[in-house]
């Protein structure tokens, strides 16, 4: 394709029906289109025959529907898929299917890489390269219902892949929820990661409710205001420690965004009437941020905050110097959570073999060049 070609699939539906607008067309187009695309997955122009033919040898010739190449696919004992994709200037991502009773959660990235230096995520390790584009966000749900489908009919091997299989059956898409949790940090590509998931949202592409699409960020306060006020997805936020000295630590952004206002902003975000979803993460860490006393200053923050909490298993990575926290430790952190009344669950790792989990995704570069001023760029905090 031309570079001068526009990518439809960079464009919500808002966006959409002004470029069929300028172009002297019914806005309707847009909701054609999406149709085509999203539901029907076709994108070549030639096949769309509820528009002139004029209209599609047009579209053929200032737009493309490029979708990134799949490099590989792999497949979990436990049925978790990931893909590793290859976009348009060779950069690699990584997206990961988790197959679940009667739901199937996708993990989007947001970035080539990420710039935010926590210790203990392996996606640090590469630095940040650059945003990526809508069509590059939305593409990785695209991909992944279309492959799903196309292998649904498959045998059955394992319990979960029964239950995507059944949904499949159900005439339900393989995605009923998506994670904003995979590379990159979406916050810092506010407006190509809000035009993605109002894509996953519309009714006339994948039409998923704003509370299964879940954007997850290190706390970017200015933003996190700014998407309670344009587009209120389910929010989770990496907390990581109960304290700011030790938070500073495993998450350098605490330094310019720490925990109490941060804390606030979860209050401010979930609303009179809890009327969104936020829910703080904690990945567990062994001796370092996983002790009774830890346990406790952590009920104490979390005592005024509506919100649920999700302890994170640490996924080691080469090289890490940290360690997972003993089951029976986490066991205890949480029951201690538990018994001062505040929601805990543990998330339950996986896709382990493949090494799909949480900050274990790392995809890969092209352009190493000038990596450290585009993530003090980015971040404005690491000189
Ligand atoms: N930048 C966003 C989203 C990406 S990571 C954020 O910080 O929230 C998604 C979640 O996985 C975050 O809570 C992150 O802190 C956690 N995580 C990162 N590395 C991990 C690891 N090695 N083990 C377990 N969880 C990890």
């Amino acid at each position: 394709m031309q570079s001068a070609s526009i990518n439809l699939l960079s464009l919500d539906r808002s966006a959409m029906e002004n470029y069929f607008l300028d172009m002297g067309e019914k806005s309707f187009r847009a909701k054609q289109l999406l149709q085509w695309v999203y539901q029907r997955k076709v994108t070549r122009f030639p096949e769309m025959t509820d528009m002139s033919k004029t209209l599609r040898q047009t579209l053929q010739q200032n737009t493309n529907l490029d979708l990134p190449e799949i490099v590989s696919q792999q497949r979990s004992t436990d049925g978790t898929f990931k893909w590793l994709l290859k976009l348009k200037d060779g950069n690699c991502i990584e997206t990961v299917y988790i197959p679940e009773y009667e739901r199937g959660t996708l993990c989007v990235s947001s970035q080539v890489g990420c710039g935010l230096n926590c210790t203990f995520c392996s996606t640090a390790r590469q630095g940040f390269n650059r945003n990526l584009d809508v069509d590059e966000i939305i593409s990785q749900v695209w991909i992944a219902n279309s492959v799903l489908e196309s292998i649904g009919s498959e045998s059955i091997k394992n319990k979960q892949e029964k239950c995507f299989v059944s949904n499949v059956e159900n005439q339900r898409r393989p995605v009923t929820n998506v994670v904003m949790m995979g590379m990159g940090e979406p916050l810092l590509n506010f407006d190509n990661v809000v035009s993605a998931m109002r894509l996953m949202m519309d009714d006339y592409s994948f039409g998923l409710s704003r509370r299964k699409v879940t954007l997850s960020t290190a706390g970017m306060i200015p933003a996190m205001d700014q998407l309670r006020q344009q587009c209120p997805v389910s929010l989770a936020v990496s907390l990581h420690a109960p304290d700011n000295a030790l938070r500073d630590k495993l998450v350098p952004l605490n330094k310019k965004y720490p925990i109490g206002p941060l804390l606030d902003c979860c209050r401010r975000y979930v609303g009179e009437n809890n009327r969104r979803r936020v829910t703080l993460e904690y990945v567990m860490l062994k001796d370092i941020n996983d002790s009774p006393e830890q346990a406790r200053m952590l009920a104490k923050i979390l005592s005024q905050v509506p919100a649920k909490v999700n302890l994170i298993p640490f996924n080691p990575f080469p090289q890490t110097r940290f360690e997972r926290s003993e089951a029976e430790t986490i066991d205890r952190f949480r029951d201690a959570l538990l018994a001062k009344n505040i929601f805990t669950v543990t998330r339950t790792t996986r896709g382990d073999d493949i090494d799909a989990a949480c900050g274990q995704l790392v995809g890969d570069f092209v352009d190493r060049t000038s990596r450290s001023r585009r993530m003090q760029q980015q971040t404005g905090v690491f000189s």
